[in-house]
């Protein structure tokens, strides 16, 4: 009997979901082709992520992450207010039990990157566009006629995918109208000790904002603070002017003054002493399919969360695993791509929900901060998870997100 030709399959973008789907095909037996327009940017982005310890885990086992991937765990999250008779003093409203590994976007994604040294990841390459070929294959342009056929193309190609319309035509990532900023540098510059950050990642509160502060590992041994601050903007940031990781002076000064403002001092000046703040627009995007005859959706290309889910990365992993295990499980490509859709829609569409109730609870209409305290502050939370669970906010007895 002649064996079945491997499938081919083409990964638009090659960061965490694009490495990540490639190592799933990979591993499946498909030749792969990584198609990543940048060239070297994607290691530059040294910010920390947040995941769930016990995925780390699972992950590891399934080969996805190196069991030694360096992170620094914590076991709570203290959400700490100004105290609004005095400026210098602050409000411990909670500890809340919240075990999460903190861990360096950049070591994450060199970890897969390494992990597919055998597959053709072609960085410098932008695919202008996608075609369907009349045998229900599919074809990815580059330029303006290079064009390669393929049996599968994933669209790896996060938040303005260009697989997304072939997949699920006429939607479009939803902007939310406060941003996020973020900052990241040596602990060695950190202005003074916060012994709080050891065994903790901090969410300080103000109305219509917060911070959150963490310390993530370098990748050298060593450790960075990392700060992300949600708060509207002083004039509406478009996302045409404003690419992710992009920076702006107007709101660096903007930034700097309202945690000046609304911060207690010591937690105003670790954002004061970051060299480099940049702005991240924020979107988000429900979707009715993850797959379309030939065309995949994986990572934030699919369901779109915001940032407070602290999901995006651990969603894409998870998209790749479920994608090995449709394809191991049987030999249609169609029957593998019914399962993934069917497992991983839902899965995304969930976290895009809890992160809109997460924004309107926190920043949209938040409560008056400082009338809360630990009994008022879990049931604000039950409130906002409306029966479900996630991993920021432990809680056992109901089901998972
Ligand atoms: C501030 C912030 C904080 C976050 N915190 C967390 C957290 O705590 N926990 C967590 O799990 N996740 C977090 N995330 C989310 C996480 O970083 C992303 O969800 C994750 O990186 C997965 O992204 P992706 O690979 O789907 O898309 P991206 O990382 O956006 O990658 C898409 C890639 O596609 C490439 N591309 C796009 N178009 C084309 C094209 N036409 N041709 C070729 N290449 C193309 C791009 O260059 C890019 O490299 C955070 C994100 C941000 C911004």
């Amino acid at each position: 009997m002649t064996p079945r030709p491997a499938l081919r399959i083409a990964v638009l973008g090659g960061s965490v979901a694009g490495c990540a789907m490639a190592l799933a095909a990979h591993r499946a037996g498909a030749s792969v082709v990584v198609a990543e327009r940048s060239t070297h940017r994607l290691q530059e982005r040294g910010y920390g992520i947040a995941m769930p310890p016990t995925t780390i885990g699972a992950l590891a086992e399934s080969g996805f992450l190196d069991p030694a991937m360096p992170n620094h765990p914590v076991t709570q999250r203290i959400w700490i207010v100004r105290n609004p008779r005095s400026t210098g003093a602050e409000q411990v409203l909670w500890h809340q039990p919240s075990p999460v590994a903190l861990c360096n976007w950049a070591i994450l994604w060199q970890t897969l990157r390494a992990a597919i040294t055998e597959v053709d990841y072609r960085a410098g390459t932008r695919v202008t566009d996608i075609e369907t070929i009349d045998d229900g294959c599919a074809a990815i342009v580059y330029g303006n006629s290079v064009t390669e056929q393929f049996d599968l193309v994933i669209g790896a190609d996060g938040y303005r995918s260009t697989v997304r319309p072939a997949v699920v035509p006429g939607t479009a990532p939803q902007p939310v109208d406060y941003v996020l900023w973020r900052g990241t540098y040596p602990e060695s510059a950190v202005p003074q000790p916060v012994p709080e950050l050891e065994n903790a990642y901090v969410t300080v509160v103000f109305p219509h904002g917060q911070a959150v502060f963490y310390l993530i590992p370098d990748g050298r041994g060593g450790r960075n603070l990392n700060w992300a601050l949600y708060a509207y903007p002083p004039t509406p940031v478009s996302a045409a002017r404003f690419e992710p990781d992009g920076t702006d002076p107007e709101h660096t000064g903007f930034v700097e003054r309202l945690a000046a403002e609304s911060l207690p001092p010591r937690w105003a000046e670790l954002i004061a002493a970051t060299r480099t703040v940049a702005i991240h627009p924020i979107f988000d995007l429900t979707t009715t399919q993850y797959t379309r005859g030939p065309f995949v959706l994986a990572g934030d290309a699919g369901a779109l969360a915001r940032p407070h889910t602290a999901s995006g990365a651990v969603k894409a992993l998870d998209d790749a695993r479920c994608f090995q295990e449709a394809l191991g499980a049987t030999s249609s490509p169609t029957a593998a791509l019914a399962f993934y859709d069917r497992q991983r829609c839902p899965a995304g569409n969930r976290l895009t929900l809890l992160g809109r109730r997460i924004g309107r609870d926190q920043i949209e209409t938040p409560p008056h901060w400082s009338d809360m305290n630990a009994a008022t502050m879990h049931a604000f939370t039950q409130h906002t998870l409306d029966g479900t669970t996630h991993y920021l906010y432990t809680d056992t007895s109901v089901s998972e997100v």
